[in-house]
């Protein structure tokens, strides 16, 4: 077993401890629903055939159809798409959107791969996932390394075997086949929602708050624009290839042309080089986490000097990381609350396919605010009230729903 899959069954494990869950549905929800691991054979451009393999995992459907993204990479391996199932089922649940977790992906480097044979790949996959996904069974949507052109050909295939057009088979499309408005931004603008919520309770302002982040792509960037017009002091950003700091702040648009033009921050002009360890220790006011998982462990967590930290990344922290920043005071509001945005959004657009009737972007943001500001409220009255930090009380509300949907509907046969 993986690291990913160890600390999602952990966290399960401790959290079903404190909320006194019973033993029968703690053992439902550590197992999955279904498992499917596919074959895809793939004609490469050089004429010879190769087999890559792909899984779709479904974690629990108890509360609707199930929801997640597709996700390439070369070292993906299916315990880490079993955690990310099973923290959809826990980010669905949260928030109150209608769905059950699932995850999917393909063991590939995109990066080796053509235009025609990432396309062959999606399609083949796609076609072999066909038996368990639909628009009222699993919706899939984007992860890393797929896009909204991934997302497109997905449709496509999907539709050309259905025989009409489907639009509500998977998110993240583009908007001229049924994408929505705000779906881009909506992680994070979801996580500038739950920053606002969280510096609320701290007394602190938005104008000069000081803002690390860490990953600077689709949502540490999104994050960083909204933070940067909102007056906040962005002081440190990083890619994978390292950071850049500065205490004055970092102009959101200059930064973003730098990156474009040199394809990394490195040796942007009045910032000082900054490692992506040594930015997670940096003095501020609120850190993200936006890139990868496991990043904030037992042996930097007693540096942090971040006064909060918002988890943009899926599982940035450890366990043990949890229990020193809760020991230190320092609130982390989680994943499953601070990055739903994107499911949320990811919800509006198959309701708006599902009736054929599109929102503009006002409304789907103001949903949006809506649903992010609730979730936050319940989840920051929950931890008030039993004393516990603000994952316990997120994953204790979400598993109460889903514990609470399996009880009434009872067990087949
Ligand atoms: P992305 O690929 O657009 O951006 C990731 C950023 O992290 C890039 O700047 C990359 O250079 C950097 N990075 C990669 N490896 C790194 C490393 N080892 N150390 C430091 N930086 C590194 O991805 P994204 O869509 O912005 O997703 C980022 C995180 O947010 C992931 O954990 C993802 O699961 C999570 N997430 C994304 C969404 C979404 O809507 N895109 C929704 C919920 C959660």
């Amino acid at each position: 077993m993986n690291n990913a899959l160890q600390t999602a069954l952990t966290q399960l494990d401790a959290v079903s401890k404190f909320m006194k869950l019973p033993d029968d549905i703690h053992q439902t929800l550590r197992n999955f629903d279904r498992i499917l691991t596919v074959a895809i054979p793939i004609r490469m451009d050089n004429d010879s055939i190769r087999v890559f393999t792909g899984f779709r995992v479904q974690h629990n459907g108890t509360r609707g159809p199930y929801k997640g993204g597709v996700r390439y990479h070369p070292e993906l391996t299916l315990d880490d798409l079993k955690a990310l199932a099973m923290e959809m089922s826990w980010k669905c649940s949260l928030v109150g959107v209608p769905f059950g977790g699932a995850k999917g992906g393909v063991i590939c480097n995109p990066k080796e791969l053509s235009r025609g044979e990432l396309e062959r790949i999606t399609r083949r996959y796609t076609y072999a996932i066909m038996p368990i996904i639909g628009i009222e069974k699993d919706i899939p949507a984007p992860d890393v390394n797929t896009n909204e052109q991934i997302m497109s050909w997905m449709m496509d295939t999907y539709s050309m075997n259905s025989g009409y057009c489907t639009p509500g088979i998977v998110t993240g499309k583009p908007i001229n086949i049924g994408g929505s408005l705000g779906r881009t931004d909506a992680t994070g603008l979801g996580i500038v929602f739950t920053i606002e919520n969280a510096i609320k309770h701290k007394k602190m302002a938005l104008k000069g708050l000081r803002v690390v982040i860490q990953g600077y792509g689709n949502v540490g960037s999104a994050v960083g624009k909204f933070l940067d017009e909102s007056g906040c002091k962005i002081v440190a950003v990083s890619s994978s290839k390292g950071g850049i700091y500065n205490p004055k702040g970092l102009n959101h648009t200059a930064i973003m042309k730098y990156y474009q033009e040199h394809g990394s921050f490195d040796r942007f002009p009045k910032t000082e080089p900054v490692t992506n360890a040594s930015l997670l220790e940096l003095p501020c006011d609120v850190l993200v986490p936006a890139a990868m998982g496991n990043q904030i462990t037992g042996e930097n967590a007693y540096k942090i000097k971040a006064k909060i930290i918002v988890e943009g990344a899926n599982g940035p922290t450890t366990p043990e990381a949890d229990q020193i920043l809760t020991n230190r005071k320092i609130p982390v509001i989680p994943d499953i609350l601070a990055n739903a945005g994107g499911v949320i959004v990811s919800y509006f657009e198959w309701v708006q396919d599902v009736q054929s009737y599109f929102w503009c972007e006002n409304e789907v943001n103001g949903r949006l605010k809506n649903l992010m500001d609730r979730s936050y409220e319940e989840v920051y009255a929950l931890s008030k009230e039993k004393g516990t930090n603000m994952r316990t009380a997120a994953m204790a509300i979400a598993i109460k729903k889903i514990a609470d949907a399996i009880s009434v509907r009872g067990l087949y046969p």
